[in-house]
């Protein structure tokens, strides 16, 4: 049997190490054949620290799991493993939570142990690389991911292929290749999962891209912040160069590919393309006007591929399985699944992926297991501070990076905060406009000084101090920012505004004097 601790940071942080420590010792005191294993994220975030147990390569659906453990509850776990399971401490495994997912970038979360090269080989790590390296050519991977549909899930929802395909036919001997692993939307833990639990994916989905572009330089940005998915990268570059599946000549090809890591220091804008090379390069993290574009000149004027994280840990998967398998799930626009991180007034906090296409409902009211203390939904903000909110009305709309625009929100990278019916819409927007304010990098004006004014509106409002003259001047100041900011951070800062403004306007419209 193996007994699997998720060693996530949120498992982490509600005590996982004492449990792993405490279930080790006890199986090294019993003896046996069990062995225990640290793992990654296993999604169920509210009901850490999280254990399972197991056959040695059981899916999640087939292992016992255990909610809220702690170390003393090592003995009866271990007790239990040839017997009944311990019903204190079990969670069904037939949960909507669980049961209505379907996992292609969380497949191995969960399941390998992040830091061991071995395992990510032994469920069948870098062999859709090899299969790259050896029997396709650069088009032929630039081809399948093409028709795969598969689309930039850092939000922007831009074709992957046509991305890759225009850098791949940029003039030039250097490119590189980009990970953007600076998640900053308050609420979105996506990456930082994927980085914690399986490392060694998204290296291979650098590699490959690497191959397809003609680069042999990647970089991946990550924050500060996130020391655990920091540490993990480390030990997997080198755990892989030491394997010789990164660095020179990998598999005994002529492919040759580096990795380095960069720290972002805490800046959202630093997110931003244009911004993260600048930072890359040296410079001050500030975006600068496109074009040109990464793909023409990028990082250090050279031809650059930039992807999220996310889109990184589907590339092997497609390249395995084909295109067309992708294709066919999701939506014709948007294939294949998307992971969120559900986080705020909902039952089940945690980590989830689903098809796109799924709709709000089943994401909050099934796999999230609805609103608790018997409170009534209001809203949901999707897209994080880019975003907007959906109303309780259209929550059987389907996730996907089309049908969301049409309700003046978007998917972005995948946070999604829920709100209950206590919830002042008015304050998320000053929340998110504050966010906005903070974070501006104060390169343009209209960015610089328009959220501060859009807050000390939304301020005024919130305090019952605005009039309707307020009001109307900050729809004002929400069209001239949208218009005329330079990059998205501000383009999009106006978004929770107007968004609110569209479904709750009688919340605004009530705290109004004259
Ligand atoms: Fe900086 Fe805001 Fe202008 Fe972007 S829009 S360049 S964040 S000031």
């Amino acid at each position: 049997h193996e007994i699997r601790v998720c060693m996530a940071a949120s498992c982490q942080s509600s005590g996982a190490q004492p449990v792993l420590d405490a279930l080790t010792a006890a199986c090294d005191t019993k003896g046996g054949t069990c062995r225990v294993k640290g793992v990654g994220c296993m999604g169920l975030c509210s009901a850490g620290p999280l254990v399972t147990v197991g056959e040695r390569d059981a899916e999640l659906a087939d292992s016992t799991i255990y909610r809220d453990v702690t170390a003393d509850d090592a003995h009866d776990i271990l007790a239990s493993v040839d017997t009944a399971p311990v019903a204190r401490l079990q969670c069904p495994n037939d949960l909507p939570f669980f049961s209505r997912q379907k996992k292609i970038v969380l497949e191995h979360a969960g399941v390998v142990d992040p830091d061991s090269f071995k395992g990510y080989v032994a469920v069948g790590g870098y062999r859709a690389m090899v299969q790259a390296l050896s029997e396709m050519t650069p088009a032929d991977v630039i081809a399948e991911i093409t028709t795969s549909g598969l689309r930039g899930r850092g939000g922007g929802g831009y074709p992957t292929g046509l991305k890759w395909s225009t850098v791949a036919k940029m003039p030039g001997e250097q490119k590189y290749v980009i990970c953007n692993a600076d998640e900053g939307d308050p609420g979105a833990f996506m990456d930082r999962a994927i980085l914690e639990s399986d490392p060694h994916r998204v290296l291979e989905g650098m590699a490959i891209a690497a191959y397809a572009i003609g680069a042999d330089k990647g970089y991946i940005y990550v924050r500060a912040e996130y020391p655990l998915a920091v540490e993990r990268l480390k030990n997997a570059i080198r755990k892989a160069k030491r394997q010789g599946f990164l660095g020179h000549h990998i598999c005994e090809t002529q492919f040759n590919f580096d990795v380095e890591i960069r720290l972002g220091a805490g800046a959202f804008v630093c997110g931003e393309e244009t911004a993260l090379m600048a930072s890359i390069e040296g410079g001050r993290g500030q975006p600068r006007p496109r074009p040109p574009y990464p793909a023409e000149s990028g990082l250090f004027g050279r031809p650059t591929l930039i992807n999220n994280v996310e889109t990184y840990a589907n590339v092997a998967p497609i390249v395995s399985e084909g295109g067309d398998w992708f294709a066919s799930i999701g939506t014709e626009r948007s294939a294949g699944t998307k992971v969120f991180a559900l986080a705020g007034t909902i039952e089940n906090t945690g980590l989830i992926e689903v098809p796109m296409g799924t709709t709000l409902r089943d994401i909050i009211e099934v796999i999230g297991g609805g609103i608790p203390d018997g409170k009534a939904f209001k809203a949901v903000q999707t897209g994080g501070p880019s975003g907007g909110c959906v109303p309780a009305d259209h929550l059987d709309i389907p996730v996907d990076y089309d049908s969301l625009k049409t309700l003046g929100t978007m998917m972005g990278s995948g946070g999604m905060i829920v709100m209950d019916e206590t919830s002042s819409m008015v304050d998320v927007a000053r929340f998110f406009m504050e966010f906005c304010m903070d974070e501006s990098c104060g390169k343009c004006v209209p960015c610089r000084t328009g959220t501060q004014q859009m807050h000390a509106l939304l301020d005024k409002i919130a305090k019952s101090e605005a009039s309707h003259s307020d009001l109307a001047l900050l729809e004002e100041l929400c069209e001239v920012v949208q218009a005329t900011s330079l990059c998205g951070l501000g383009q999009t800062a106006p978004n929770p505004v107007m968004s609110t403004l569209r479904y709750f306007r009688d919340e605004y419209e009530e705290k109004l004097g004259r």
